[in-house]
C-alpha cells in the first residue's frame, strides 16, 4: 500500500482525461486508472467532425491521444487495468486495480457506457467501416447512402429521424412487431415519409468486402431470408453503463447508471462522477469532457472546504 492520493480518476475517455487535465494543472497529482477499454467510445469511431476546434475533423483516437498527453504533461499519472474492487464506505476510499490497492481522498468515476452490439460475427469486422453505434458521430458519412437502423427504442427513433437529413433512405429493422420507444418519438418516425420500418426482422449477417455493402435479414415470424443493399448499419440497441464494479456500493438506477445530482455529485462526499456513466441523454465527447471538468472543479471545492 502506498501514499494516500488526492484524487483517483477511474476511466480514460474524454470525461476522465478532462478531469485529469484540470486536476493536474492545479497540482492535485491525479492518478488515472485507464481500464481495458482505455480511451472509451471515441476509439470506436473514425473521423469526428463535431468536436469543436477541429474544422477538418479529427480521428477519435487522436482526440484521446492528445488529451492523454496534455494531462500527462501537467503531471497526471496513468495506471492501466480495470478496477476490481472499490470501497467507498469510508475515507480514504480504497480502490483495487488487479493486485494493487490504492487509497484516495476523492474519486471521480468516469467509466462511461458501452454501446450494445448485435453480437454477430460480421458486425465486428465492419465497425468503423459502415457499422456504427453513433448516428450523431457518423451520420454525415451516410450522405446519399441507403442505411438501416437496428432497434426499436428512443435512440433508434431519434437516430432514424436525424439520419434522414443525410441518407438516401432509412429503414428501421426491429425484432418485434411494436416499438419500445415513447409514443411521441414513434409518431415522428411513422409520419416521416423518408423512413421505412421492417418489423419482426433481425439482421443475420452484414455483407460486404472492405465496407458494408448489404445485409441479410430474417423475418422472425416466417423465417424468410432476404438481402438488402445498404451501405451503412446503425446499431441502436441500447447502452450498458460500465458500473458492474459499483453494484451495492453507490446509488445506481434500474439500468445501472450512477445517480448524480447536478450531473457530477453523488450522495457520497468526495465521490464524483462524469460522463456517460451517469448521462443517458447527451452522450457526446464534448458533454462528457465538460462533465469531467465540472467534477474536477467539485473536487477542488471539496478540498477547499475540508482541508
Ligand atoms: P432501449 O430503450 O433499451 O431500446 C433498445 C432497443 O433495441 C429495443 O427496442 C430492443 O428491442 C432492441 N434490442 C436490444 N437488443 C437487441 C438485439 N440484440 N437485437 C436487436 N434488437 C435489440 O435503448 P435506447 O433506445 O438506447 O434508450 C435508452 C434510454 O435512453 C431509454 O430510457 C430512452 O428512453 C432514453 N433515450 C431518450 C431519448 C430522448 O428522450 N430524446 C433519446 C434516446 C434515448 P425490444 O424492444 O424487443 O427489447
Amino acid at each position: 500500500m502506498g501514499d494516500i492520493e488526492n484524487v483517483i480518476i477511474i476511466g480514460s475517455g474524454p470525461a476522465g482525461l478532462s478531469a485529469a487535465l484540470y486536476m493536474a494543472r492545479e497540482d492535485f497529482k491525479p492518478v488515472v486508472v485507464s481500464g481495458s477499454g482505455a480511451g472509451g467510445q471515441l476509439l470506436l469511431t473514425t473521423t469526428v467532425e463535431n468536436y469543436p476546434g477541429f474544422p477538418d475533423g479529427v480521428l477519435g483516437s487522436e482526440i484521446v491521444d492528445l488529451m492523454h498527453k496534455q494531462a500527462e504533461k501537467f503531471g497526471a499519472r496513468f495506471v492501466s487495468g480495470d478496477v476490481t474492487d472499490i470501497d467507498l464506505s469510508s475515507r480514504p476510499f480504497k480502490i483495487k486495480v488487479g493486485d494493487q490497492q490504492y487509497e484516495s481522498k476523492t474519486v471521480i468515476i468516469a467509466t462511461g457506457a458501452s454501446a450494445r452490439w448485435l453480437g454477430i460475427e460480421s458486425e465486428k469486422r465492419f465497425i468503423g467501416r459502415g457499422v456504427s453505434s453513433c448516428a450523431t458521430c457518423d451520420g454525415t458519412f451516410a450522405k446519399g447512402k441507403d442505411v438501416i437502423v437496428v432497434g426499436g427504442g428512443d435512440t433508434a427513433m431519434e437516430d432514424s429521424n436525424f439520419l434522414t437529413r443525410f441518407a438516401n433512405s432509412v429503414t428501421i429493422v426491429h425484432r418485434r412487431d411494436q416499438f419500445r420507444a415513447s409514443k411521441i418519438m414513434q409518431n415522428k418516425v411513422l409520419s416521416n415519409p423518408k423512413i421505412k420500418v421492417l418489423y419482426n426482422t433481425v439482421v443475420e449477417e452484414i455483407l460486404g468486402d472492405a465496407k458494408v455493402g448489404g445485409v441479410k435479414l430474417r423475418n422472425v415470424a416466417t423465417n424468410e431470408l432476404t438481402e438488402m443493399d445498404v451501405q451503412f448499419v446503425f446499431v441502436a440497441v441500447g447502452y450498458t453503463p460500465n458500473t458492474s464494479f459499483l453494484k451495492g456500493k453507490l446509488g445506481l438506477d434500474e439500468q445501472g447508471y450512477i445517480v448524480a445530482e447536478d450531473e457530477v455529485r453523488t450522495k457520497i462526499e468526495g465521490c464524483f462522477v462524469a460522463g456517460d456513466v451517469s448521462d443517458r441523454r447527451y452522450r457526446q465527447a464534448v458533454t462528457a469532457a465538460a462533465a469531467g471538468v465540472k467534477a474536477a472543479l467539485e473536487v477542488r471545492e471539496y478540498f477547499q472546504r475540508t482541508e
